[in-house]
């Protein structure tokens, strides 16, 4: 075992502070990283306040994770020390299962995460990225192209990969009008692939603040959502909406925009349950609510890969380790441009 350190939860209630815990030598499948930059993601918050019922403690969070190799196992043929590379929200699946087999381990019944998770290795808890070094298969690791800015390539680990995937999935292109909810880490990166695969992009949002940003993000067009004339003015016209609000809300508003065959995609995860939708609204036009969660590892490199010919990266705001606890209170208040990253040279 190595000795590391991080930040950690220790409680649901208690802010993050420093913590000092160990990480298992490379096995012969493991890659070990020097952690360089971490993305701050609102499901962080989730887990750390224990929003989800589900957390266990303490707990190191953090799930977009870049960084440089400093140490292979015997059996390593995918990296090399020195290689720069990411970690996103899983670190191991099943291998064999249907969804694995399909390259879709985000769905495999015992994907193991990142954090919050129990560890198969030590029979203890996975740690995340909110820290020095991470040992992962190397199998749940990804390349990074040296064309990419580290720190702006954190986050596309995790808000990348949730937004790509379903734009993939419902194979969203020219000619398509798309519609993207809430403008935060997702969102931002939702306008930018939308964009970038050609469709007609809608950016819904509560703060007007961020009209003009979103346009130089790539949206076509910019809805107060909570302005019922403007949402009337797009009434039926969408083919395909994303959905990364944090919190409940009505989404009759947003199944009533879309065409006939068309989908709401619920990307947000929230506490609690979104009011019940009207089955009116779906079964008139043939509408869909779906739901998607992250992308498998082949799906996440081809993201990366993109993101590297294309030019695309997060807008980020780089913050040291110790003010992590404040940049929660501003992911909460919505004031974020739109990403912070964590450096953990400041560790
Ligand atoms: P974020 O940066 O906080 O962005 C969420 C945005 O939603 C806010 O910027 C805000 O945008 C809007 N919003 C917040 N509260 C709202 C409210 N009460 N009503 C309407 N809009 C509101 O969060 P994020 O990191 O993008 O994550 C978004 C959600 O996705 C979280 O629940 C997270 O856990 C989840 N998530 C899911 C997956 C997955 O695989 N499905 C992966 C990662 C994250 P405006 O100011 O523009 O309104
Ligand atoms: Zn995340």
């Amino acid at each position: 075992m190595q000795k590391t350190q991080g930040y950690a939860a220790h409680n649901h209630t208690s802010p993050l502070a420093p913590f000092n815990f160990e990480r298992r030598d490379p096995l012969p499948n493991d890659v070990q990283i020097e952690i360089l930059f971490c993305g701050v993601c609102h499901s962080d918050i989730h887990q750390v306040r224990n929003e989800w019922g589900n957390s266990t403690f303490p707990m190191v969070p953090g799930h977009e994770i870049v960084g440089k190799v400093t140490q292979i196992g015997s059996e390593v043929t995918q990296f090399k020390v020195g290689d720069s590379v990411g970690v996103g929200c899983m670190v191991d699946s099943c291998g064999v299962c249907p969804e694995c087999h399909d390259h879709l381990e985000q769905y495999c019944n015992n994907a193991e995460f990142t954090y919050n998770f129990p560890d198969k290795h030590s029979g203890g808890t996975n740690y995340g990225g909110y820290s020095k070094q991470i040992v992962v298969n190397q199998n749940f690791v990804l390349q990074v192209s040296d064309k990419l800015d580290l720190a702006a390539t954190a986050p596309l680990l995790c808000a990348g990969i949730t937004t790509y995937s379903p734009l993939r999935h419902w194979n969203i292109g020219k000619g398509d009008k798309v519609g993207v909810v809430g403008l935060g880490g997702l969102g931002h990166m939702g306008i930018k692939f939308a964009h970038a695969f050609g469709a007609h992009v809608v950016l819904f949002t509560t703060s007007p603040s961020k009209i003009d940003d979103a346009k130089r993000l790539g949206a076509d067009e910019v809805v107060i959502s909570k302005n019922p004339e403007e949402m009337a003015q797009h009434l039926a016209s969408f083919d395909f909406i994303l959905n990364t609000v944090a919190a409940p809300h009505n989404l009759d508003a947003f199944t009533a925009l879309l065409k006939r065959d068309g989908t709401l995609c619920l990307v947000g995860v929230p506490d609690q349950p979104h009011p019940s939708p009207s089955v009116g609204n779906l079964i008139f036009k043939r509408r869909s609510i779906a739901g998607s969660l992250i992308g498998g590892i082949k799906e996440t490199q081809e993201m990366l890969d993109f993101c590297a010919e294309h030019n695309i990266t997060s807008d980020v705001e780089i913050i040291p380790i110790q003010t992590i606890n404040e940049a929660y209170e501003r992911v909460l208040k919505s004031d974020v441009k739109y990403r912070f990253v964590i450096d953990l040279a400041s560790l």
